[in-house]
């Protein structure tokens, strides 16, 4: 028999925003100046201190396989990390290491979901979370939240999608694509409902680290005392330590689901790169200031930014309270004629504001909500400044 895609794989969209950082990174692999707003990952270098530890442990020869689930010492680093950030305990046994976020997130939808169980993901979503649900043969069950709400679940919202295959509510906060924080009394009425009607939850946490000034943000599981049977939480170095390229990142879920977790991981991967845990021991538990610069420099750019969208015209967004994101409303310029190009959706507006401007975002489409735009701003002050140029210049030179 010639080779045949699955059908679960077949339905799989690709990930857009590394669609549109791969087309960013080919106009300039052609010569061409491109101001990258695509892709988020932090533009700082990963922390001295955090690379000196992985190039000693390779002397070492600490570069054989370790557990499946991650080494005993990296576990014990993240929970003890939980300690001091929430004054809350977790064991190591209820932590896996995962070949980053999206694996850990992999792993555990695909240890608790059957085909046919429907999970809730608020849109605008982050871009992997329907299609790995999907991946397991669940549901993803899309719940449009509204800019009015800062793009924030309503409690009603969420008690009005459940039903009886309901089994878990996919929460992400400081949210990607959006830059929203749910404050704590907002966590605590979903998790109300969520614990009333006996779901499960993925809490996606790994923004944790980047709150801005006077934003508060608690982590979901510590909400109420029924949560931690029922949660399990994402994290990871990527963004808090810019460690992207070393692809560390953790579950952390009641013992029963961690050890199931971590069986499935040692048929499918067996460990994270041993290198990488040993820098990730570091980034956790070395000096910590690196963190607050990262995210000092991040503020300075959210308002930036802010700023810089508050001056076009007709465009609207949500105040950014965390994360590297800002997702502005371009529907008043839909329909219009850019260049003589009619740009009816963010798609063709991404495409064409690339083509036009060499500027690389990513369309609303892609995160569930039509209409909106995604600019990542973990960019330097010279590319948000040109990219923002032109990306006002691109809208008010729009001819109806
Ligand atoms: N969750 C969210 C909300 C993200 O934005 C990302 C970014 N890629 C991830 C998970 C995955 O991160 P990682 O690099 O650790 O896989
Ligand atoms: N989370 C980042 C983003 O949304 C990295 C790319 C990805 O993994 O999708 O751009």
């Amino acid at each position: 028999m010639s080779l045949k895609i699955s059908r679960i794989v077949n339905g799989l969209q690709p990930s857009a925003t590394l669609a549109m950082s791969a087309k960013a990174k080919e106009l300039k692999a052609v010569g061409k100046t491109v101001y990258d707003l695509s892709v988020g990952e932090p533009d700082f270098k990963t922390p001295a201190h955090i690379c000196a530890v992985a190039a000693a442990v390779m002397q070492l020869g600490r570069t054989h396989y370790t557990v499946a689930s991650g080494l005993p010492e990296l576990k014990k680093a993240v929970a003890e990390s939980y300690q001091n950030q929430y004054g809350f305990e977790y064991s190591p046994s209820q932590i896996v290491i995962a070949n980053g976020a999206k694996h850990a997130i992999h792993n555990s939808l695909t240890a608790t979901l059957d085909p046919g169980d429907e999970v809730i993901i608020p849109a605008p979503y982050w871009v992997s979370y329907a299609e790995l649900v999907k991946l397991t043969g669940a549901v993803p069950v899309v719940v449009q939240t509204e800019e009015s709400n800062d793009f924030k679940i309503k409690p009603e919202q969420l008690a009005a999608a459940i039903t009886p295959q309901t089994r878990m509510f996919l929460l992400c906060s400081p949210s990607n694509p959006t830059g929203c924080v749910y404050s704590p009394d907002e966590l605590k009425t979903l998790a109300e409902i969520v614990v009333k009607n006996d779901l499960m939850v993925l809490s996606d946490e790994i923004y944790d680290q980047l709150i801005y000034s006077g934003v508060a943000f608690a982590s979901f599981p510590t909400l109420l005392p029924d949560l931690h049977e029922r949660t399990i939480l994402i994290n990871g170095v990527s963004k808090t330590y810019a460690m992207t390229g070393w692809r560390i990142g953790w579950s952390i879920s009641p013992p029963d689901v961690a050890k199931k977790i971590g069986e499935l991981q040692s048929q499918e991967t067996s460990n994270p790169c041993s290198i990488s845990q040993y820098a990730a021991i570091e980034a956790l538990t070395g000096d910590q200031t690196c963190v607050a610069e990262m995210r000092a420099e991040f503020e300075k750019r959210r308002n930036y930014v802010q700023r810089r969208l508050a001056e076009i015209p007709d465009v609207t967004f949500p105040k950014i309270g965390g994360a590297f994101y800002a997702f502005f409303n371009i529907k008043p310029y839909l329909g219009r004629k850019y260049g003589g190009v009619t740009i009816d959706t963010s798609e063709q507006w991404c495409l064409e504001l690339l083509t036009q401007k060499n500027v690389a975002t990513v369309m609303g489409s892609s995160f569930g909500t039509e209409g909106y735009v995604r600019a990542s701003f973990a960019a330097n002050d010279t590319i948000l400044e040109n990219a923002f140029d032109r990306i006002r210049d691109f809208l008010v030179e729009a001819k109806s």
